[in-house]
């Protein structure tokens, strides 16, 4: 992989998985199933003994992975809930972790409800502002885990300065970067220790396919991880790397797309009286607008709006006919979600209302259709 390096991410991309099988020259990755492997002799082993350990499929996959991350290790799991329950298991009963708290609400619920009985403690801060993470940190804070873009308000922390506040106090550094792929935003170049990624969402992108990743910036905590992947067991399938080495060879080319379109509509939304806020860091009058631009190439097609009351919200959802009212995102198809009672219904209601997530607030996950068909199709849904 690494002596393709000076080719661009978009052609490694395409090419991905061409020369894997010699014997046929075949361009699509083989898939190979085998669960185990015949040793040529007692000791010996062909580099492939159990589908668990190593699998030649996923392994083309996560090579792939690191490379467009920019990291040592790729690990391929079975979701990203997955990547992100291995990666927790780093940690030991009494560590405390520093996370976003404009945050997937399923991150949220696995550390309340489950690594909280064993001892794992968290605290949740606005990261946009570093001095509340700096206030955060106790003498047993051993992590920081951040999204940004946030979800679903899509604040914008500095990638930069927290690597190196996690620096002074060695703290592990953890991006999900689901929201805005390595094409846009290369957490680990910034001084991020491992990026997590729902696969489920950009990479797949066709809403087919559940998968999670993790990559490690160096070695030894790429090994570190993979014990943990294969002493726990949430692998990816050697069938879904396969779909999921075929998805991301057009990454680069639906979020393009993606990306256009979510901009046309989020500068759109902000003009029609229906709607009080737009949350899209591609807007200037967004906080972030000027930050993002110093880390990431792209805004992203991920954009939020607060509509004039909880009705109309409702009004949009049974109205909406190309886009569709759903929970997920990422894929070629436009979804739109209502993250109280979907992605964020978790939360504390509380908890929610303080953050901004109200019955009032819906979530757009654009996708690859034709603008002007979106913008029709948000236009009826909006009308009075
Ligand atoms: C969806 C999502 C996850 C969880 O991934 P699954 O593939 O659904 O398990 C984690 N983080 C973010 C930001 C997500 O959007």
């Amino acid at each position: 992989m690494k002596s393709k390096g000076q080719l661009h991410i978009q052609t490694r991309l395409v090419q991905a998985g061409i020369g894997r099988d010699e014997k046929t020259g075949a361009i699509s990755l083989p898939i190979q199933p085998s669960a185990t492997y015949r040793h040529p002799g007692v000791g010996e082993s062909t580099g492939y003994d159990y589908i668990r350990s190593g699998n030649p499929t996923r392994e083309a996959l996560e090579e792939l992975l690191a490379d467009m991350e920019g990291g040592e290790r790729g690990l391929a799991f079975a979701s990203g809930m997955a990547a992100l329950t291995c990666l927790f298991l780093n940690f030991s009963s009494g560590d405390h972790l520093v996370l976003s708290e404009d945050l997937y609400g399923g991150t949220y619920r696995v550390l309340d409800q489950i690594f909280s009985r064993f001892k794992l403690t968290v605290s949740y801060v606005d990261t946009t502002n570093i001095d509340n993470i700096r206030a955060a940190i106790t003498e047993q804070t051993k992590g920081i885990l951040i999204e940004t873009p946030g979800n679903p308000l899509l604040g914008i922390a500095d990638i930069r300065a927290i690597a190196n506040l996690c620096q002074q106090h060695q703290l592990l550094f953890i991006v999900d970067n689901t929201f805005m792929t390595p094409l846009l935003q290369r957490p680990l170049e910034m001084g991020a220790d491992v990026v997590v990624h729902s696969a489920t969402k950009y990479f797949g992108g066709h809403n087919d396919l559940c998968a999670g990743v993790l990559v490690a910036r160096d070695k030894q905590l790429g090994e570190d991880l993979y014990f943990l992947q294969n002493s726990t067991g949430p692998i990816l399938s050697p069938q879904d790397s396969w779909l999921l080495v075929r998805s991301l060879k057009t990454l680069a080319l639906r979020l393009e797309r993606q990306c256009q379109n979510a901009q046309i509509i989020a500068e759109w939304l902000q003009k029609q009286p229906q709607i009080e806020v737009v949350y899209f860091p591609g807007l200037p009058e967004h906080p972030g607008y000027q930050l993002i631009q110093q880390q990431a190439d792209g805004f992203g097609a991920m954009l939020s709006f607060r509509v004039n009351s909880a009705a109309r919200a409702r009004q949009i959802l049974e109205r909406i006919k190309l886009i569709s009212f759903a929970e997920s995102l990422g894929g070629v198809e436009s979804l739109l979600t209502l993250p109280a009672i979907q992605t964020h219904g978790d939360i504390p209601e509380a908890e929610r209302l303080r953050l901004g997530i109200c019955d009032a607030l819906l979530r757009l996950s654009v996708g690859c259709e034709d603008i002007d068909d979106l913008l029709a199709d948000l236009q009826q849904a909006l009308a009075d």
